[in-house]
């Protein structure tokens, strides 16, 4: 299949990889039909570090289920599906308090080993989906992958940061960029706290 990954000294190119096959009894594998390119991503091939050549690139995708593990309880082939950033195990302490990033086995696509073991990311035509059920929603009715694509981490991240700041109705507050991520933390800063 082709992918983007990351081609050294900055640069990234479309190359032939493996298809990503079921590893795990958790896993999908996505075929992807809109993915984003994340600052995240601008940053790692400009400022690589340990990132190998080679790596998949991409953590923002939506697509239609390709295949699932006989542990997958919430998704079938055929599903359309917004994806997370990242992946972790849905069972932990951690993630059953809704921390999936402190996760022992969180792991996030497309940006080598920078947070936590490397899993190919999802500017590709498959993307593997380790835990699955905690990674993957649905596409609601109504919503266009145009907009799903932007579910899993442009707005999720707005949302959380819009609840950590917690906000009060009345209270002033400014938004500087209001690119698609900045609009994703004014949207619900609004809902949130209407009349700010
Ligand atoms: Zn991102
Ligand atoms: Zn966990």
């Amino acid at each position: 299949m082709k992918a983007v990954v990351f081609a050294g000294d900055g640069q990234v190119r479309v190359a032939s990889v493996p298809e990503p096959q079921v590893v795990d009894p958790g896993d999908a594998v996505v075929r992807v039909r809109r993915a984003a390119v994340c600052g995240t991503d601008l940053h790692l091939v400009a400022h690589a570090g340990d990132l190998p050549v080679g790596t998949v690139l991409g953590h923002e995708f939506a697509g239609e289920v390709a295949a699932v593990g006989p542990g997958v309880r919430t998704h079938a082939v055929g599903d359309l599906v917004a994806g997370a950033d990242f992946t972790a195990c849905g069972t932990c302490w951690w993630c059953r308090r809704g921390d999936h990033w402190e996760c022992a086995q969180r792991r996030f696509f497309g940006t080598g080993p920078a947070f936590g073991p490397p899993l190919a990311g999802a500017q590709a035509e498959l993307v593997r989906v380790p835990f699955a059920d905690t990674a993957l929603r649905p596409v609601p009715d109504g919503v266009g992958l145009d907009a799903a694509v932007f579910l899993g981490d442009t707005l999720a991240t707005g949302y959380a940061a819009v609840r950590r700041a917690g906000p009060r109705p009345g209270t002033p507050s400014r938004c500087w960029a209001a690119g698609r991520s900045g609009s994703s933390r004014a949207s619900p800063r609004r809902r949130a706290a209407p009349g700010s």
